[in-house]
């Protein structure tokens, strides 16, 4: 493709334009109205917390079955996103630089000085316009930091969903593209059915609203943890059947140990006296758990995450190192991520992290790092 023609490409047309509002004005509107479980957050340091409401599955099956109406009575084509992948990438970043050019200007006049919106700001206006100023910034109701993360991760489903439909279309569809579908549906739909475990995480709990976040959320997750499904549109892999089951044991063994990971330390936030493995769970200062997942290294959900991130990515074999960017990329985010959070609770909790850190002398691999 010469220049010309990738500029063309990357050119957002209306449709796509429209494509995206469409997008994120549902997930606005329907996701203020649809019932869903509320969560109360963390306590932040003025004693307030925030309540979420988690309706994303509910938003996600409703869409899809919108969509599949839409696709049925020809209003819409499946393979919409697939056709026009460059374009919605490029109209999504712009649209992450303007949402967060408006979160700046919107912090930075804030006079609340609630822990949810005071305004954060260094005087360094690009530190400022890359982390963002508010830790919680809100639009009709919503907390926009659970927004995003919400509207990238449906993203992704419905970029891989258009790709295998353009892949059945084109008669290419391949055992490696199956593994891959499924692996990303089980993880994705896993997201959606444990939602509120996100509002103990990081992202949540720890960062402001600026362009790291909102660009990670709608651009980053979704076009680039694609990656591998545009790549098997274009490319054909030879599986062995043993390859497939080392896959699947990779993918199962990732999964089991990043969502037990998750799901004992978001149980232990609730009930610190709920049993773990089957046991009255090893807490350490009162507030840290020592036990399960938590007793084996640090941050063993990396760990899992780590090794579904490969998963996804094995399917398209060893001769090209592009399906192999997402694990890179997570790889160094949570080695990153690792030594951040290790200063934060080590700010936090003190002799009580130390301690921790004894009991516990492992990161995120066990006897390794
Ligand atoms: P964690 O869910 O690991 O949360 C870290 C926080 O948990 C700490 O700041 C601390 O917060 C609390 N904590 C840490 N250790 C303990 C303990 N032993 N007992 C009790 N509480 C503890 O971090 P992340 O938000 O980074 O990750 C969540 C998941 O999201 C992970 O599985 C990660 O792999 C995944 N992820 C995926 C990404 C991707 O791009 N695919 C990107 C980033 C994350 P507190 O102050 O509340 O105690």
């Amino acid at each position: 493709m010469n220049l010309g023609l990738l500029l063309l490409a990357f050119t957002p047309s209306w449709t796509s334009v429209s494509m995206l509002l469409g997008y994120v004005t549902y997930l606005v509107i329907v996701g203020s109205i649809l019932p869903g479980k509320i969560v109360p957050g963390v306590t932040l340091s003025d004693g307030t917390r925030l309540h979420y409401r988690c309706n994303g599955l509910l938003l996600l099956v409703l869409l899809i079955f919108l969509l599949g109406i839409g696709g049925w009575m020809d209003l819409l084509s499946p393979t919409a996103i697939a056709d026009r992948g460059l374009e919605l990438l490029s109209a999504t970043l712009v649209f992450s630089v303007l949402v967060t050019n408006l979160l700046y200007m919107v912090g930075c006049r804030s006079r609340d000085q609630s822990s949810s919106f005071k305004p954060h700001t260094t005087g360094n206006l690009i530190e400022d316009w890359w982390f963002g100023i508010q830790l919680n910034p809100q639009f009709m109701g919503l907390d926009l930091k659970f927004y995003f993360v919400r509207a990238g991760m449906l993203g992704w489903l419905l970029i891989n969903l258009s790709v295998l439909v353009k892949c059945i279309q084109e008669s290419n569809l391949s055992q490696s593209m199956i593994l891959y579908q499924l692996f990303c549906v089980i993880y994705i739909m896993d997201y959606f059915v444990h939602e509120e475990y996100m509002t103990s995480t990081w992202d949540i709990i720890a960062e402001r609203l600026g362009f790291m976040l909102v660009f990670g959320d709608i651009v980053w997750i979704p076009f680039t943890f694609s990656i591998q499904g545009w790549w098997l549109l274009r490319n054909k892999v030879e599986l062995t059947t043993a390859a497939i089951i080392a896959n699947c044991l990779v993918f199962f063994m990732g999964y089991l140990i990043f969502r037990g990971a998750n799901k004992q330390k978001h149980v232990f936030k609730k009930n610190p006296k709920a049993l773990i493995w089957g046991r009255p769970p090893k807490v350490i200062g009162g507030k840290l758990l020592a036990s399960g997942y938590w007793g084996i290294a640090r941050h063993s959900n990396y760990l899992g995450d780590l090794l579904v991130a490969l998963s996804f990515s094995l399917p398209c074999g060893i001769s090209s190192p592009v399906p192999y960017f997402y694990p890179t990329y997570l790889f160094i985010l949570l080695i990153w991520r690792e030594r951040r959070d290790e200063t934060r609770c080590a700010q936090k909790y003190k002799d009580i992290w130390a301690e921790y850190k004894k009991t516990v002398p492992w990161r995120i691999l066990p006897y390794v790092y």
